[in-house]
């Protein structure tokens, strides 16, 4: 990410320099420049509204585009036990991974760890007149819950997700070119007639 940023600063610089003077271009820039615009809601994936509203399910765009809520138990993904990773509906990044995912009771699904810290970007939340601290993806800026400090070890977090916010891709739907061909999972179906 911050490549990229370096590489929008570094065209913009560049396009000054050919205004005038030399054509060496600053080469480095203050840390905390670099920082102070990773505060402004730009992110690095983004979508026109238009499209996110055919492509996504009025729920799923309620819940990314408009921090909406899907209420408790409804969800897809709330006790889906199958192993693989889930990723954000919107952008496909990868979230979490289905070996941290755990049942916390509450009726939304809720993951103990991400695959990467920074898949996710934490802010505070003040709606409903309490605090929380709000997850969003850090690549396309949907919604995706919040964040609670009473989950299980070994991290004690509880990433509250709504299933909205979610798509998930199953283990054994990866893609099959690994050489595992001809393996345990090759005993079932095929031709016809298999007597037990
Ligand atoms: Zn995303």
């Amino acid at each position: 990410m911050a490549v990229l940023l370096r590489r929008g600063l570094f065209v913009a610089l560049h396009h000054a320099c050919r205004q005038g003077r030399s054509s060496v271009c600053h080469p480095a820039l203050p840390a905390a420049l670099l920082g102070a615009r990773r505060t402004k809601k730009t992110w690095p994936v983004s979508f026109s509204q238009d499209e996110l509203k055919k492509r996504l399910t009025p729920q799923q765009y309620h819940v990314t585009q408009e921090r909406g809520t899907e209420s408790a138990f409804t969800g897809d993904f709330t006790h889906h036990k199958e192993d693989g990773t889930y990723t954000c509906v919107v952008c496909g990044a990868l979230l979490f991974n289905s070996n941290t995912k755990f049942d916390s009771g509450s009726g939304w699904p809720s993951f103990y760890d991400l695959v990467k810290e920074e898949s996710i970007t934490l802010s505070d939340d003040f709606s409903y007149g309490m605090h929380r601290v709000e997850a969003t993806c850090s690549q396309c800026g949907g919604h995706l819950g919040h964040l609670f400090d009473d989950g299980p070890r070994p991290t004690g977090k509880r990433y509250c997700i709504n299933s909205a916010s979610l798509g998930f891709q199953s283990k054994d739907a990866a893609p099959a070119s690994s050489g595992a061909e001809g393996g345990a999972a090759s005993s079932s179906v095929s031709d016809g007639k298999t007597e037990l």
